[in-house]
C-alpha cells in the first residue's frame, strides 16, 4: 500500500507540471490505497469526486510542486471527512449527573474503554461511577471491578442476577445519593449485532436519561466496523465512537467511514490494553496514517521552507552517483540544523524513530563546531572518498582538529550513519526511498 503510493508520489514529483491525466493516476492509486486501508467503497468514491474536483484546475501552491500539492489536497480532504476538529464528550456542568451508555459487540473493548475513560475523567477532576450492566459474560463485573479498582473508580454492581435495567437505574440513584457527577454504563455486547442486544439497550435508554450513547468498536474489524456504527446508530442511537486496538495494524478506515456514514464523531482511539491508553482523537493524525506517510505533509511543508531546491537537486545527484562525500554532510547538517534538529525530521518518517537515538548530538552546536574542524582537516580526496580514511589517517585528522581518534571514529560512523538515513527519507533529499518501517 504504502509502497505503492509513494511511487506515485514520487513520480509526480518528478513532473512540472500537472495535467488531468496526472491527477486522475495519481488518484486511482490513492483509491486503491483507500480501499486497502478499509475505507468504505461509498465513501471511497464520494471522496474521489472531491478530491478531483478540487484538484484539476487548483494552483500548485509557491513552494509546492504539482505532487506535493495533490499530497496536500488529499490529506486536506481526508481531515474535512472526519471532521475538521477534535469532537468533545458533552458533560453536564457542574453536579449534575451525566450518564453515558457504553455500547459495542463484544470485545470490542467496551469494559476496557469504561475503566480508562472513567480515569480521564477522573483526572479532569470529575466523579465517576461506573455500573456493571453486562451480566451475561461470567468474568465481566470482575473485570470491570478490577478495572475500576486500579483507576481508583468505585463500581456499581449487583451481580449477574439482577437484569440491567435495574441495575442502570439503580445505579443512578446511588450516584444521585454519593454526589457521583457521572455515570458510565458497561453493557453486555453480543458476537453479532442481534435483536436481543438492541432491545436491552433501547430498555435501559427508556429507563433512564442516557446524556451520551458512546459506541465503541474495534478498528482491527475494519469495514464491519462500519456496518455496526451504522446499525447501532439506526437502532439504538449514538452520539460518539471510540474506535479501539489502533495500536494493531489496523490502518484505521474505519474511521473515516463511520465518520462519513453515521455522521458522529470519534472521540477517543484505543491505543493498547493498558488503562492509560485512551487517546483524543486527531482526525489529521488519523489522514495520515489512513495514507500510510505518517507526517509527510509537515516533513514537506519544514523541508520546503529551509531547503534550497537547487542544493537538493544537487544532493540528490551525489546520492544516486552515491558520492555523497564529508562536505556534504557539513552542509546538510547546517541545513538540518535549520530544521530544528535531524531528529526532530526523521521522527516524522514512519519507521525511522527507532534509528535516531543519537542523531540530535549530530547538530549539537558545539558538536558541530568540532566536526566542522574534523572536516577540515581532511584532504579534499578525504572528504569525497570516505572510504579511503585508514587509521593512519584518522590519526592525521585527529591531530589536526586537537580531538582524539574516538572521536574521529565517532564521526565516520555518524556520517555513515546518515548516508544511510537520507538515502531512506522518501524524496525528501531526492534519495531513493527506501522500504519503509511499519507505522
Ligand atoms: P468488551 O467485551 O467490549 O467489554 O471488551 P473488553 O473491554 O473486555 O476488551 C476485549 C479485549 O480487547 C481485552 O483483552 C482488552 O484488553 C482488549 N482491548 C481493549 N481495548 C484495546 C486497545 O485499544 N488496544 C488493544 N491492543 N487491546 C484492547
Ligand atoms: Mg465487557
Amino acid at each position: 500500500l504504502t509502497d505503492k503510493l509513494q511511487n506515485v508520489f514520487k513520480n509526480l514529483r518528478k513532473k512540472g507540471r500537472l495535467t488531468e491525466a496526472d491527477v486522475k493516476a495519481a488518484l486511482k492509486e490513492v483509491k486503491m490505497a483507500l480501499l486497502e486501508a478499509d475505507v468504505s467503497f461509498k465513501v471511497v468514491k464520494q471522496f474521489m469526486k472531491s478530491v478531483q474536483e478540487r484538484a484539476v484546475g487548483a494552483d500548485v501552491m509557491s513552494g509546492l510542486n504539482p505532487g506535493q500539492m495533490v499530497i496536500k489536497i488529499v490529506n486536506e480532504e481526508l481531515v474535512n471527512l472526519m471532521g475538521s476538529e477534535t469532537a468533545e464528550l458533552l458533560l453536564k456542568p457542574g453536579s449534575e449527573i451525566t450518564v453515558i451508555m457504553m455500547v459495542g459487540l463484544q470485545g470490542a473493548g467496551k469494559t476496557t474503554t469504561t475503566a480508562k475513560l472513567a480515569g480521564k475523567l477522573k483526572s479532569k477532576g470529575r466523579k465517576p461511577l461506573l455500573a456493571a450492566c453486562d451480566v451475561y459474560r461470567p468474568a465481566a463485573i470482575t473485570q470491570l471491578q478490577v478495572n475500576g479498582e486500579k483507576q481508583g473508580v468505585e463500581v456499581f454492581s449487583m451481580g449477574d442476577k439482577q437484569n440491567p435495567v435495574n441495575i442502570a437505574k439503580a445505579a443512578y440513584e446511588h450516584a444521585k445519593k454519593e454526589k457521583f457527577n457521572v455515570l458510565i454504563l458497561d453493557t453486555a455486547g453480543r458476537l453479532h449485532i442481534d435483536e436481543d442486544m438492541m432491545k436491552e439497550l433501547a430498555d435501559i435508554k427508556e429507563a433512564l436519561e442516557v446524556d451520551q450513547t458512546v459506541l465503541v468498536v474495534d478498528a482491527m474489524t475494519g469495514q464491519d466496523a462500519v456496518n455496526v456504527a451504522e446499525t447501532f446508530g439506526e437502532k439504538v442511537g449514538i452520539d460518539g465512537v471510540v474506535l479501539t486496538k489502533l495500536d494493531g495494524d489496523a490502518r484505521g478506515g474505519a474511521a473515516l467511514s463511520i465518520r462519513a456514514i453515521t455522521g458522529k464523531p470519534i472521540l477517543f482511539v484505543g491505543m493498547g490494553e493498558k488503562l492509560s491508553d485512551l487517546e483524543q482523537f486527531y482526525p489529521d493524525r488519523m489522514a495520515s496514517r489512513i495514507l500510510g506517510m505518517g507526517d509527510v505533509m509537515s516533513l514537506i511543508e519544514k523541508a520546503q521552507a529551509n531547503l534550497d531546491e537547487e542544493k537538493a537537486k544537487e544532493m540528490e545527484q551525489k546520492f544516486r552517483k552515491n558520492s555523497f562525500g564529508f562536505d556534504d554532510y557539513l552542509e546538510s547538517m547546517n541545513q538540518m540544523k535549520n530544521m530544528g534538529g535531524l531528529s526532530s525530521v526523521l521522527n516524522m518518517i514512519p519507521g525511522m524513530g527507532s534509528q535516531i537515538k543519537d542523531i540530535d548530538s549530530m547538530v549539537d552546536e558545539k558538536d558541530m563546531a568540532r566536526k566542522e574542524a574534523m572536516i577540515l582537516s581532511m584532504t579534499p580526496r578525504e572528504r569525497s572518498h570516505p572510504e579511503i580514511l585508514n587509521p593512519s589517517r584518522k590519526a592525521r585528522i585527529a591531530k589536526g582538529a586537537g580531538v582524539d581518534m574516538a572521536e574521529v571514529n565517532r564521526l565516520v560512523k555518524q556520517f555513515e550513519q546518515a548516508k544511510k538515513m537520507m538515502k531512506q527519507m522518501p524524496g525528501l533529499m531526492g534519495g531513493k526511498g527506501g522500504k519503509r518501517g511499519k507505522f
